[in-house]
């Protein structure tokens, strides 16, 4: 793939290792919910322009097309990217969301924007243009290759409340459940035990 795009996933909850290769282009994405660098928690996609601004600064968008995005390019890559959160927990456990994947594939765009091309070490995927559309294609098609090649199943969303960072599991037996045992974990694991002490009636 063309090496202008910036792939750099950003920092990780918990000091996890961000996902390899391309793939922490599409966890930097995802992960767009929560400012972890600067404005601690807040959502960096808030506006059309704000989500031109991320896009321009990854090389996705061509320079001087940010100011020309819509409400409704903003809404599509929500859709996308909230249905790319529900796959990463399928992959931590909970059920495949039709509707939330439903929303992504429809928000994926109505006309091709990446061709693909061959190579020794295998196919790259090319954009027609710099737009909102090729921004979309080139994402999704890092998620396809991902999925093709078993990455995937490794890639997940954290249960935890208001959490659903997405983190990539590096472990020998693909266990790990939460973004940061630290965080998410102890906070579920004091809720549980709230939990049991209520039901003992003290
Ligand atoms: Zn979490």
């Amino acid at each position: 793939m063309d090496d202008t795009f910036d792939y750099r996933a950003g920092p990780q909850s918990g000091g996890r290792e961000p996902a390899p290769g391309e793939l922490g282009l599409v966890q930097a994405f995802v992960n767009s919910h929560y400012d972890l660098e600067h404005e601690h928690g807040s959502e960096l996609l808030h506006s059309p322009s704000a989500l031109g601004a991320w896009l321009e600064a990854r090389g996705l968008l061509e320079r001087g097309r940010a100011a020309k995005l819509s409400r409704s390019d903003l809404r599509r890559a929500l859709d996308i990217r909230e249905g790319l959160r529900s796959m990463l927990a399928a992959n931590n456990g909970a059920a495949w969301d039709e509707q939330a994947v439903g929303k992504l594939n429809r928000a994926a765009g109505a006309r091709p924007a990446v061709l693909i091309q061959f190579h020794r070490d295998g196919p790259s995927l090319e954009l027609y243009e710099r737009d909102i559309d090729g921004a979309f294609a080139l994402l999704l098609g890092i998620v396809a290759r991902a999925q093709l090649d078993g990455r995937w199943t490794r890639f997940k969303a954290c249960p935890g409340d208001d959490c659903g960072w997405a983190f990539y599991d590096y472990s020998r037996n693909q266990a790990s459940a939460w973004c940061s045992m630290s965080v998410c974990g102890s906070r579920s694991k004091a809720r549980a035990y709230r939990r049991r002490n209520r039901r003992r009636g003290s």
